[in-house]
């Protein structure tokens, strides 16, 4: 690294994808999965695993590769998805960066690896205020770039406080790396004077969560559509799917085009898109299966080793979206109705690992699963359990995309036998995203007849080399990220807002 010349970049990130439904998090919440300060941060993005998000080490290896350039860290806060974050919290941390960006003044450029879907317990947009600090910092003529998740809220003041935003265009995330790098291309872009220019549009549609997979369907058509207008004008394309559940008045699928000093490519193009989409907006509508269903299907998989094995999404308590990742509901029924050849991954419950870890490797006790947070959101269940393996939980990602090669902390896991199912019990709440969250416990995805997943969409990456999109289901259980949007009592939202209003209406704007 060529430290102590070059431009002078400022380095920080909040990354939170809110759950306004779910509990508020705070400082510890963040200790426990990564809260890096200066040097930390290109400590962490050098190390073999590194524990910050791809966007962020791929934007500083690609500006290690392009030249001299002075890294200057702040913050990095990440704490995944969760619930609002705390308020006092967030303005400690506000102030943290503030004080770090004016101690490093003059700069040259500033790079937030942003999630974008942050919620406070006090204000919606934490995002946008955050920026808005760093361009009162700099000044008006210091580009500020950041890169966001494809579950960005996008808000007028996130677009009018930055320079460039860049948002993944995978779902599952696997090109977080490669947008990282992407920023780095336009951050020396900006840094050679040239001059961007971004038109947003936000519709008035809420796309649920499972409906915006990009491998294919009406999110994929229009991000692939997208790319096929990028040339020498057309500097980047990002369309925002959004986080639902953040309920804000920033929700609402957003379209931004920027280009290289053209506002007028830039406008008519972001209409294009936009209105595209507002034509086909009936298209994102969720196909469930009834836990029911679900259930009996699992049953029939264990009864006829011909049938090919199925993966379960238990969309509706996904810790990648909020989620609590202890919802019973279905390894209740599975268990039943005596289901055979059921791998459930994984289960958070802190306190029953820990009692896992009590017993030991063999004991036999009664498992109360969700003894703690039980709510209309999430049931509890108790059933006779052995203890088939424990860990420490440090395990290495393997999925194709978000987590590879990233350490992940599981904290004290205990694989349990529980009747016909098998199910992993971790402590640091965790959406399973590959096989590894149970193979590291003796657990073999190529054994099972059903495998149930605690995910909405990202297993999809890690899980396809054994099961194809024909052979996932995604359940209609209830839960803190159930995409059944009738499930939740929405307050922040602009109405009307579709499909919630299906009589909502949109205008192009007259530009
Ligand atoms: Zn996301």
């Amino acid at each position: 690294m060529a430290e102590g010349n070059g431009k002078r970049i400022a380095i920080l990130a909040l990354h939170i994808e809110s759950n306004r439904f779910a509990p508020p998090v705070g400082r510890a919440d963040f200790e426990e999965k990564v809260l890096l300060y200066g040097d930390e941060i290109l400590e962490d993005a050098a190390s073999e695993h590194p524990r910050m998000v791809g966007t962020m080490t791929g934007f500083i290896h690609a500006m290690n590769d392009a030249g001299p350039w002075t890294p200057v860290p702040i913050v990095n806060a990440d704490v995944g998805a969760a619930g609002p974050i705390d308020h006092d919290f967030y303005l400690e941390l506000k102030q943290e960066m503030r004080e770090r960006l004016e101690a490093a003044m003059p700069l040259d450029g500033v790079y937030f690896g942003e999630h974008g879907a942050a919620v406070s317990t006090a204000i919606s947009d934490p995002d946008g205020d955050l920026f808005q600090m760093a361009r009162d910092v700099v000044g008006p003529n210091v580009p500020i770039i950041s890169t966001l998740d494809l579950h960005t809220n996008i808000s007028e003041e996130m677009v009018s406080a930055t320079d460039a935003l860049i948002i993944y265009r995978t779902n599952p995330h696997v090109d977080q790396y490669e947008r990282g790098m992407e920023a780095s291309g336009v951050m020396h872009e900006l840094l050679g004077n040239v001059t961007p220019t971004t038109a947003f549009i936000r519709l008035p549609l809420v796309a649920p969560q499972v409906t915006q997979l990009t491998a294919s369907g009406p999110y994929g058509e229009i991000i692939d559509y997208g790319q096929t207008l990028i040339d020498d004008t057309v500097m980047n394309i990002s369309i925002a799917g959004g986080f639902t559940y953040g309920d804000t008045p920033e929700n609402g699928m957003a379209f931004l085009v920027t280009t290289r000093d053209d506002m007028t490519r830039a406008q008519s193009i972001c209409r294009d898109l936009a209105e595209r989409v507002w034509n086909y907006r009936e298209r994102f509508t969720p196909n469930l299966t009834s836990l029911e269903d679900c259930i009996a299907g699992a049953v029939a998989r264990g009864e006829d080793p011909s049938e090919p094995s199925i993966i379960i999404a238990d969309v509706a308590d996904n810790p990648g979206g909020g989620g609590r990742g202890n919802t019973a509901w279905l390894l209740e029924g599975l268990y039943e109705a005596k289901a055979k050849g059921v791998i459930l991954a994984v289960f958070n419950d802190a306190a029953l690992a820990a009692e896992a870890h009590e017993h030991g490797v063999g004991a036999t006790f009664d498992a109360r699963f969700n003894r703690d947070e039980a709510d209309q959101y999430s049931n509890q269940f108790t059933a006779e359990a052995t203890v088939l393996a424990l860990s420490d939980g440090n395990i290495v990602g393997r999925d194709p995309g978000s987590r590879k090669n990233m350490s992940i902390d599981l904290g004290p896991t205990a694989a349990l036998q529980v009747g016909t199912v098998t199910v992993i019990v971790i402590s640091i709440r965790q959406q399973c995203i590959d096989p590894g969250y149970f193979e590291n416990f003796g657990v073999s995805v190529t054994d099972a007849r059903t495998v149930v997943v605690k995910s909405r969409g990202h297993f999809r990456a890690g899980f396809l080399p054994y099961f194809p999109p024909e052979r996932v289901i995604e359940c209609d259980a209830p839960g803190l990220t159930s995409p059944n949007l009738d499930n939740f009592d929405w307050t922040g939202f602009q109405r009307p807002i579709y499909p919630l209003d299906q009589d909502a209406e949109w205008t192009p704007p007259d530009w």
